[in-house]
């Protein structure tokens, strides 16, 4: 069977991971989960596998569609995204009204929280819940041997309101290599660092029980040995690969196997630069030195907020009074650190937004990154707020019932970036990025005080990310 892997096209250089998507100025990052699929049938039902990502490569959806003239795949696997959600359904639907013999299936958030909905207002043909991997490789085994695809775990069919349980993969060390020589194109950035950057993902789900998050895998953790994970960095870097961005939830979690992953990486005198992403009460000040050492050059944090207040509201399980001395401990490693933090709980007020703005002046981080609130379906905050969410999947829409949120927000955000970046400290921090990489931090800078001047942002990508 001829399978064709499309990173769907879009007007904007969107990024979709399985847990959100974004209008990426900064950065490019290949569609993981895709290639991750495309690897996978490609090893276990030896299919004849291609990919398309249309948003590196810039294809519109008649270039996609040339494409499949000259491939003829007899299916379609793709990945929805979050905020583009109603364009990406609507890029689907064409391309099988276009091409009505050819199997299309998606996977992604919202199919896996809305399976039977997004097939009855569609034409896709099977929708896969959470991981994909195991439960595309038994589809395509299923269809070429004739059996019925029905009552594969995690798989909906067209016509059929019975859908078992997904299965998540116990031992992610038999899984193949994602191999980025599948990607037709190869610029691929991490923000401000050089070189092209691969994805590798050390692990899948997160424990933790932070009330907004879509979690991508769910809570069980489930962890790669580091062995495996080396022999990935190994794999890349024969192929040219020296950047790279582990794109677990969090990196940071269990303190022994990262160091034996930064042990392995520093015995086997491997020179690569790596980022990744931590909670604040995770990082520990001895395994940063470690992580510095194997050549981690940035860490993602999830801050969030400066409130306890609003931390506990998230159930963030982290501690306010700890933030300002954990960035220390990264700054003084020798690691960027770039700070996430998230605007507008209902229960945020003027004096929690004086703790963010006064923490971020106080903190060292070398990057902020501001984000609004969205609760989505399926997470506890949702249930919460749904009274006050103006949510429909189609057409797609998710906002806060009062209109003035959204405009507040935004204005929230720019305060925050300001307080920020405009600091001396930033300032001189920013310098030393700009030598490392100054047409990345040229091109980012203009885009960002783009982003600080213009009134009426896009309103469907009003961050800055
Ligand atoms: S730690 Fe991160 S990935 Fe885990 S639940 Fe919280 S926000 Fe989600």
């Amino acid at each position: 069977m001829k399978v064709m892997f499309l990173n769907l096209p879009n007007k904007d250089r969107i990024i979709r991971r399985f847990c959100g998507s974004y209008n990426s100025r900064s950065f490019l990052f290949p569609p993981q989960e895709l290639l991750s699929c495309a690897s996978a049938v490609k090893e276990w039902n030896r299919s004849e596998v291609s990919v398309v990502d249309a948003i590196a490569e810039e294809k519109d959806l008649d270039s996609v569609m040339g494409v499949m003239d000259d491939v003829k795949p007899d299916m379609i696997v793709t990945m929805t995204g979050m905020e583009c959600f109603a364009g990406d359904i609507d890029t689907v639907v064409s391309i099988k009204n276009r091409a009505p013999g050819v199997k299309m299936v998606a996977f992604g958030y919202y199919p896996s929280v809305f399976p039977l909905e997004v097939l009855s207002n569609t034409n896709i043909d099977y929708i896969i819940k959470g991981e994909a991997e195991l439960c595309l490789s038994r589809l395509i085994k299923a269809l070429e041997s004739g059996a019925k695809p029905e009552g594969i775990p995690g798989l909906a069919c067209r016509g059929s309101d019975v859908i078992n349980p997904p299965e998540r993969i116990a031992d992610l060390d038999k899984m193949p290599f994602p191999d980025p020589s599948m990607l037709p194109a190869n610029n691929y950035r991490e923000m401000l660092l050089r070189g092209p950057v691969a994805l590798i993902q050390s692990a899948r789900g997160c424990p933790f029980g932070c009330t907004y998050c879509v979690t991508s895998y769910g809570r069980k953790l489930v962890m790669r040995s580091p062995e495996n994970i080396v022999s990935e960095i190994e794999y890349l870097m024969g192929k040219g690969y020296r950047t790279f961005r582990f794109t677990d939830d969090t990196f940071v979690i269990d303190k022994a196997r990262v160091e034996k992953i930064c042990g392995l990486i520093i015995r086997k005198r491997l020179r690569i630069r790596w980022t990744c992403l931590s909670r604040v009460d995770t990082l520990d000040r001895g395994l940063l030195a470690v992580m510095k050492r194997s050549g981690c050059r940035r860490i993602y944090i999830g801050v969030e907020s400066f409130s306890q207040k609003v931390l506990d509201y998230y159930n963030k399980g982290s501690k306010a009074s700890e933030i300002l001395r954990k960035i220390d401990w990264v700054r003084h490693a020798g690691i960027q650190s770039s700070g996430f933090m998230m605007i507008g709980a209902p229960v945020e007020t003027a004096d929690d937004m004086a703790k963010n703005k006064e923490g971020l002046r106080r903190s060292k981080l070398d990057f902020v990154i501001v984000s609004k609130l969205t609760p989505y379906p399926g997470t506890p905050l949702f249930d919460r707020l749904k009274g006050s969410m103006d949510f429909k999947l189609f057409p797609y829409r998710n906002l806060f019932k009062d209109a003035s949120y959204e405009k507040k927000m935004i204005s929230i955000e720019k305060e925050l970036y300001k307080a920020f970046y405009w600091r001396v400290n930033t300032l001189f921090s920013l310098c030393k990025v700009m030598v490392e990489s100054p047409v990345d931090f040229f091109r980012t800078g203009v885009l960002f005080l783009k982003f600080l001047v213009v009134k009426d942002q896009d309103k469907e990508h009003p961050n800055f990310i």
